[in-house]
């Protein structure tokens, strides 16, 4: 294999891997930053089981059908080589001289992180010290990072952080009101997540609008397994609902979001949970899978034209939640453009757009039924022309945004 040397890399170098690596998965896809074009995209999933599975989808030129690979892929570096392997096969090796650089999504930059960076063993021995604000994702960030230094060492790695956007909050929002010293020595404060697709949905939002970034307030809702809100004023980032770690704000899928700090101390002393059960308790079992079993939208609508009541009354708590946060950001926000959902249940679920908006008209917020109907998969406007506000279907589109961020810094 010729290894190019990163100093030799031709102008036509435009494509970029963006590597998203979980404690047991690695999602993957290659693009070609030059006309944004999606080339392959795959995924390894129960890595370290007997039953590992790797799908990998070929997209160039119209695309074509996915393979498939079962048997046990023991550890990260397998899954890239296997998945290596797999865009060798359809002429896209990662010894290719096209390829520019390898973006990484890491989920926690701390403070010392604003903005996407090059990875160097300093950056890398950075990212570790975050590990005890992150301990879920953070670890497998950077199993990922070592894995692609190791079978790519010439190439530029970067690093685009979920929290970097978010570094731009006021103080007044991103610290809690507890005592500054115990906050400050463990690093406490709000930090917010899912940046990398706020930030690409609100810069969406205002072309979808007309306006530059810089002209518009938005409130972004993305709503998938995991949800956030933020308000970002100008194009800056300015409230999120996720703090230290991804569990506050929103009710999501199997997380409880906001909820009294007080209810994990009864738990302990009363129900005699352990930290680390009550952690899985408010992470894994609670949401909309802990109020009605499914964290599904499509299954809950499903059970709720049956009629049944559990399904009902979790789809009114995760409404309820939502309308609060939009209430709230309209207030932190003063004058707010657009209101936009993403995500896979922002994107797709018009009865929760429809619940979320219902009797906000004062706040000057208006959803057509029939626009929001429309099945696509484009960025539009769903509020009648006469509405103060837009409310907006905006697809997010994380990759593309990785890609873009990790393409910029090494175009030179
Ligand atoms: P993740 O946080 O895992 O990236 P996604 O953004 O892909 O999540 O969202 C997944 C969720 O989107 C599903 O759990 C489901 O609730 C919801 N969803 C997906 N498709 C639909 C649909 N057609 N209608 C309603 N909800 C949907």
């Amino acid at each position: 294999m010729t290894i190019p040397n990163t100093e030799d890399a031709t102008p036509a170098a435009g494509r970029v891997l963006v590597l998203n690596s979980g404690s047991s998965s690695l999602k993957y896809q290659l693009l070609d930053m030059r006309d944004q074009s999606r080339l392959a995209s795959g995924l390894v999933e129960r890595i370290g089981e007997e039953t590992s599975r790797l799908v990998h989808t070929p997209l160039a030129g119209g695309g074509g059908e996915s393979r498939e690979r079962t048997g046990r892929i023991p550890d990260h570096d397998a899954a890239l080589r296997a998945a290596a392997e797999e865009l060798a096969a359809d002429g896209l090796g990662l010894d290719s001289p096209e390829l520019a650089a390898i973006g990484h999504r890491v989920v926690h930059g701390g403070l010392r992180f604003t903005e996407p960076t090059v990875i160097t063993d300093e950056v890398l021995t950075e990212i570790e010290r975050l590990v005890p604000v992150a301990p879920l994702h953070n670890p497998a960030n950077i199993t990922g990072i070592r894995t692609a230094r190791a079978l790519r060492p010439d190439l530029p790695q970067v690093a685009v952080f979920d929290t970097a956007f978010h570094t731009t909050m006021p103080e007044y929002a991103a610290r809690y009101a507890i005592d500054v010293e115990t906050a400050d020595a463990h690093r406490i404060r709000r930090y917010g997540f899912h940046g990398t697709s706020h930030a690409y949905v609100s810069r969406k939002t205002a072309a979808l609008l007309g306006h530059a970034p810089e002209d518009v307030n938005v409130i972004v809702l993305h709503l998938g397994n995991g949800a956030s809100a933020s308000a970002v004023a100008g194009g800056r980032c300015v409230e999120t609902s996720m703090g230290l770690t991804p569990l506050e704000g929103l009710v999501m899928g199997t997380r409880s979001g906001d909820i009294d700090p007080a209810v994990t101390f009864h738990l302990k002393r009363v129900a005699g949970m352990s930290a680390d059960e009550i952690d899985v308790l408010l992470n894994k079992k609670s949401g909309l899978v802990g109020l009605c079993g499914d964290n599904d939208m499509r299954e809950i609508r499903r059970r709720i034209d049956e009629g049944d009541a559990r399904a009902a009354l979790a789809f009114d708590i995760y409404v309820h939640r939502l309308k609060k946060y939009i209430g709230a950001y309209s207030a932190v926000l003063g004058r707010v453009d657009a209101v936009v959902f993403t995500a896979g249940v922002g994107e797709n679920s018009a009865p929760v757009r429809e619940a979320a908006i219902a009797g906000l008209e004062e706040l000057g917020l208006v959803v057509d039924a029939d626009l929001n109907a429309v099945r696509s998969s484009s960025p539009r406007l769903i509020s009648p022309d006469y509405a103060r506000v837009a409310v907006a279907v905006v697809p997010t589109d994380e990759e593309l945004e990785i890609a873009g961020q990790t393409f910029a810094l090494v175009d030179n």
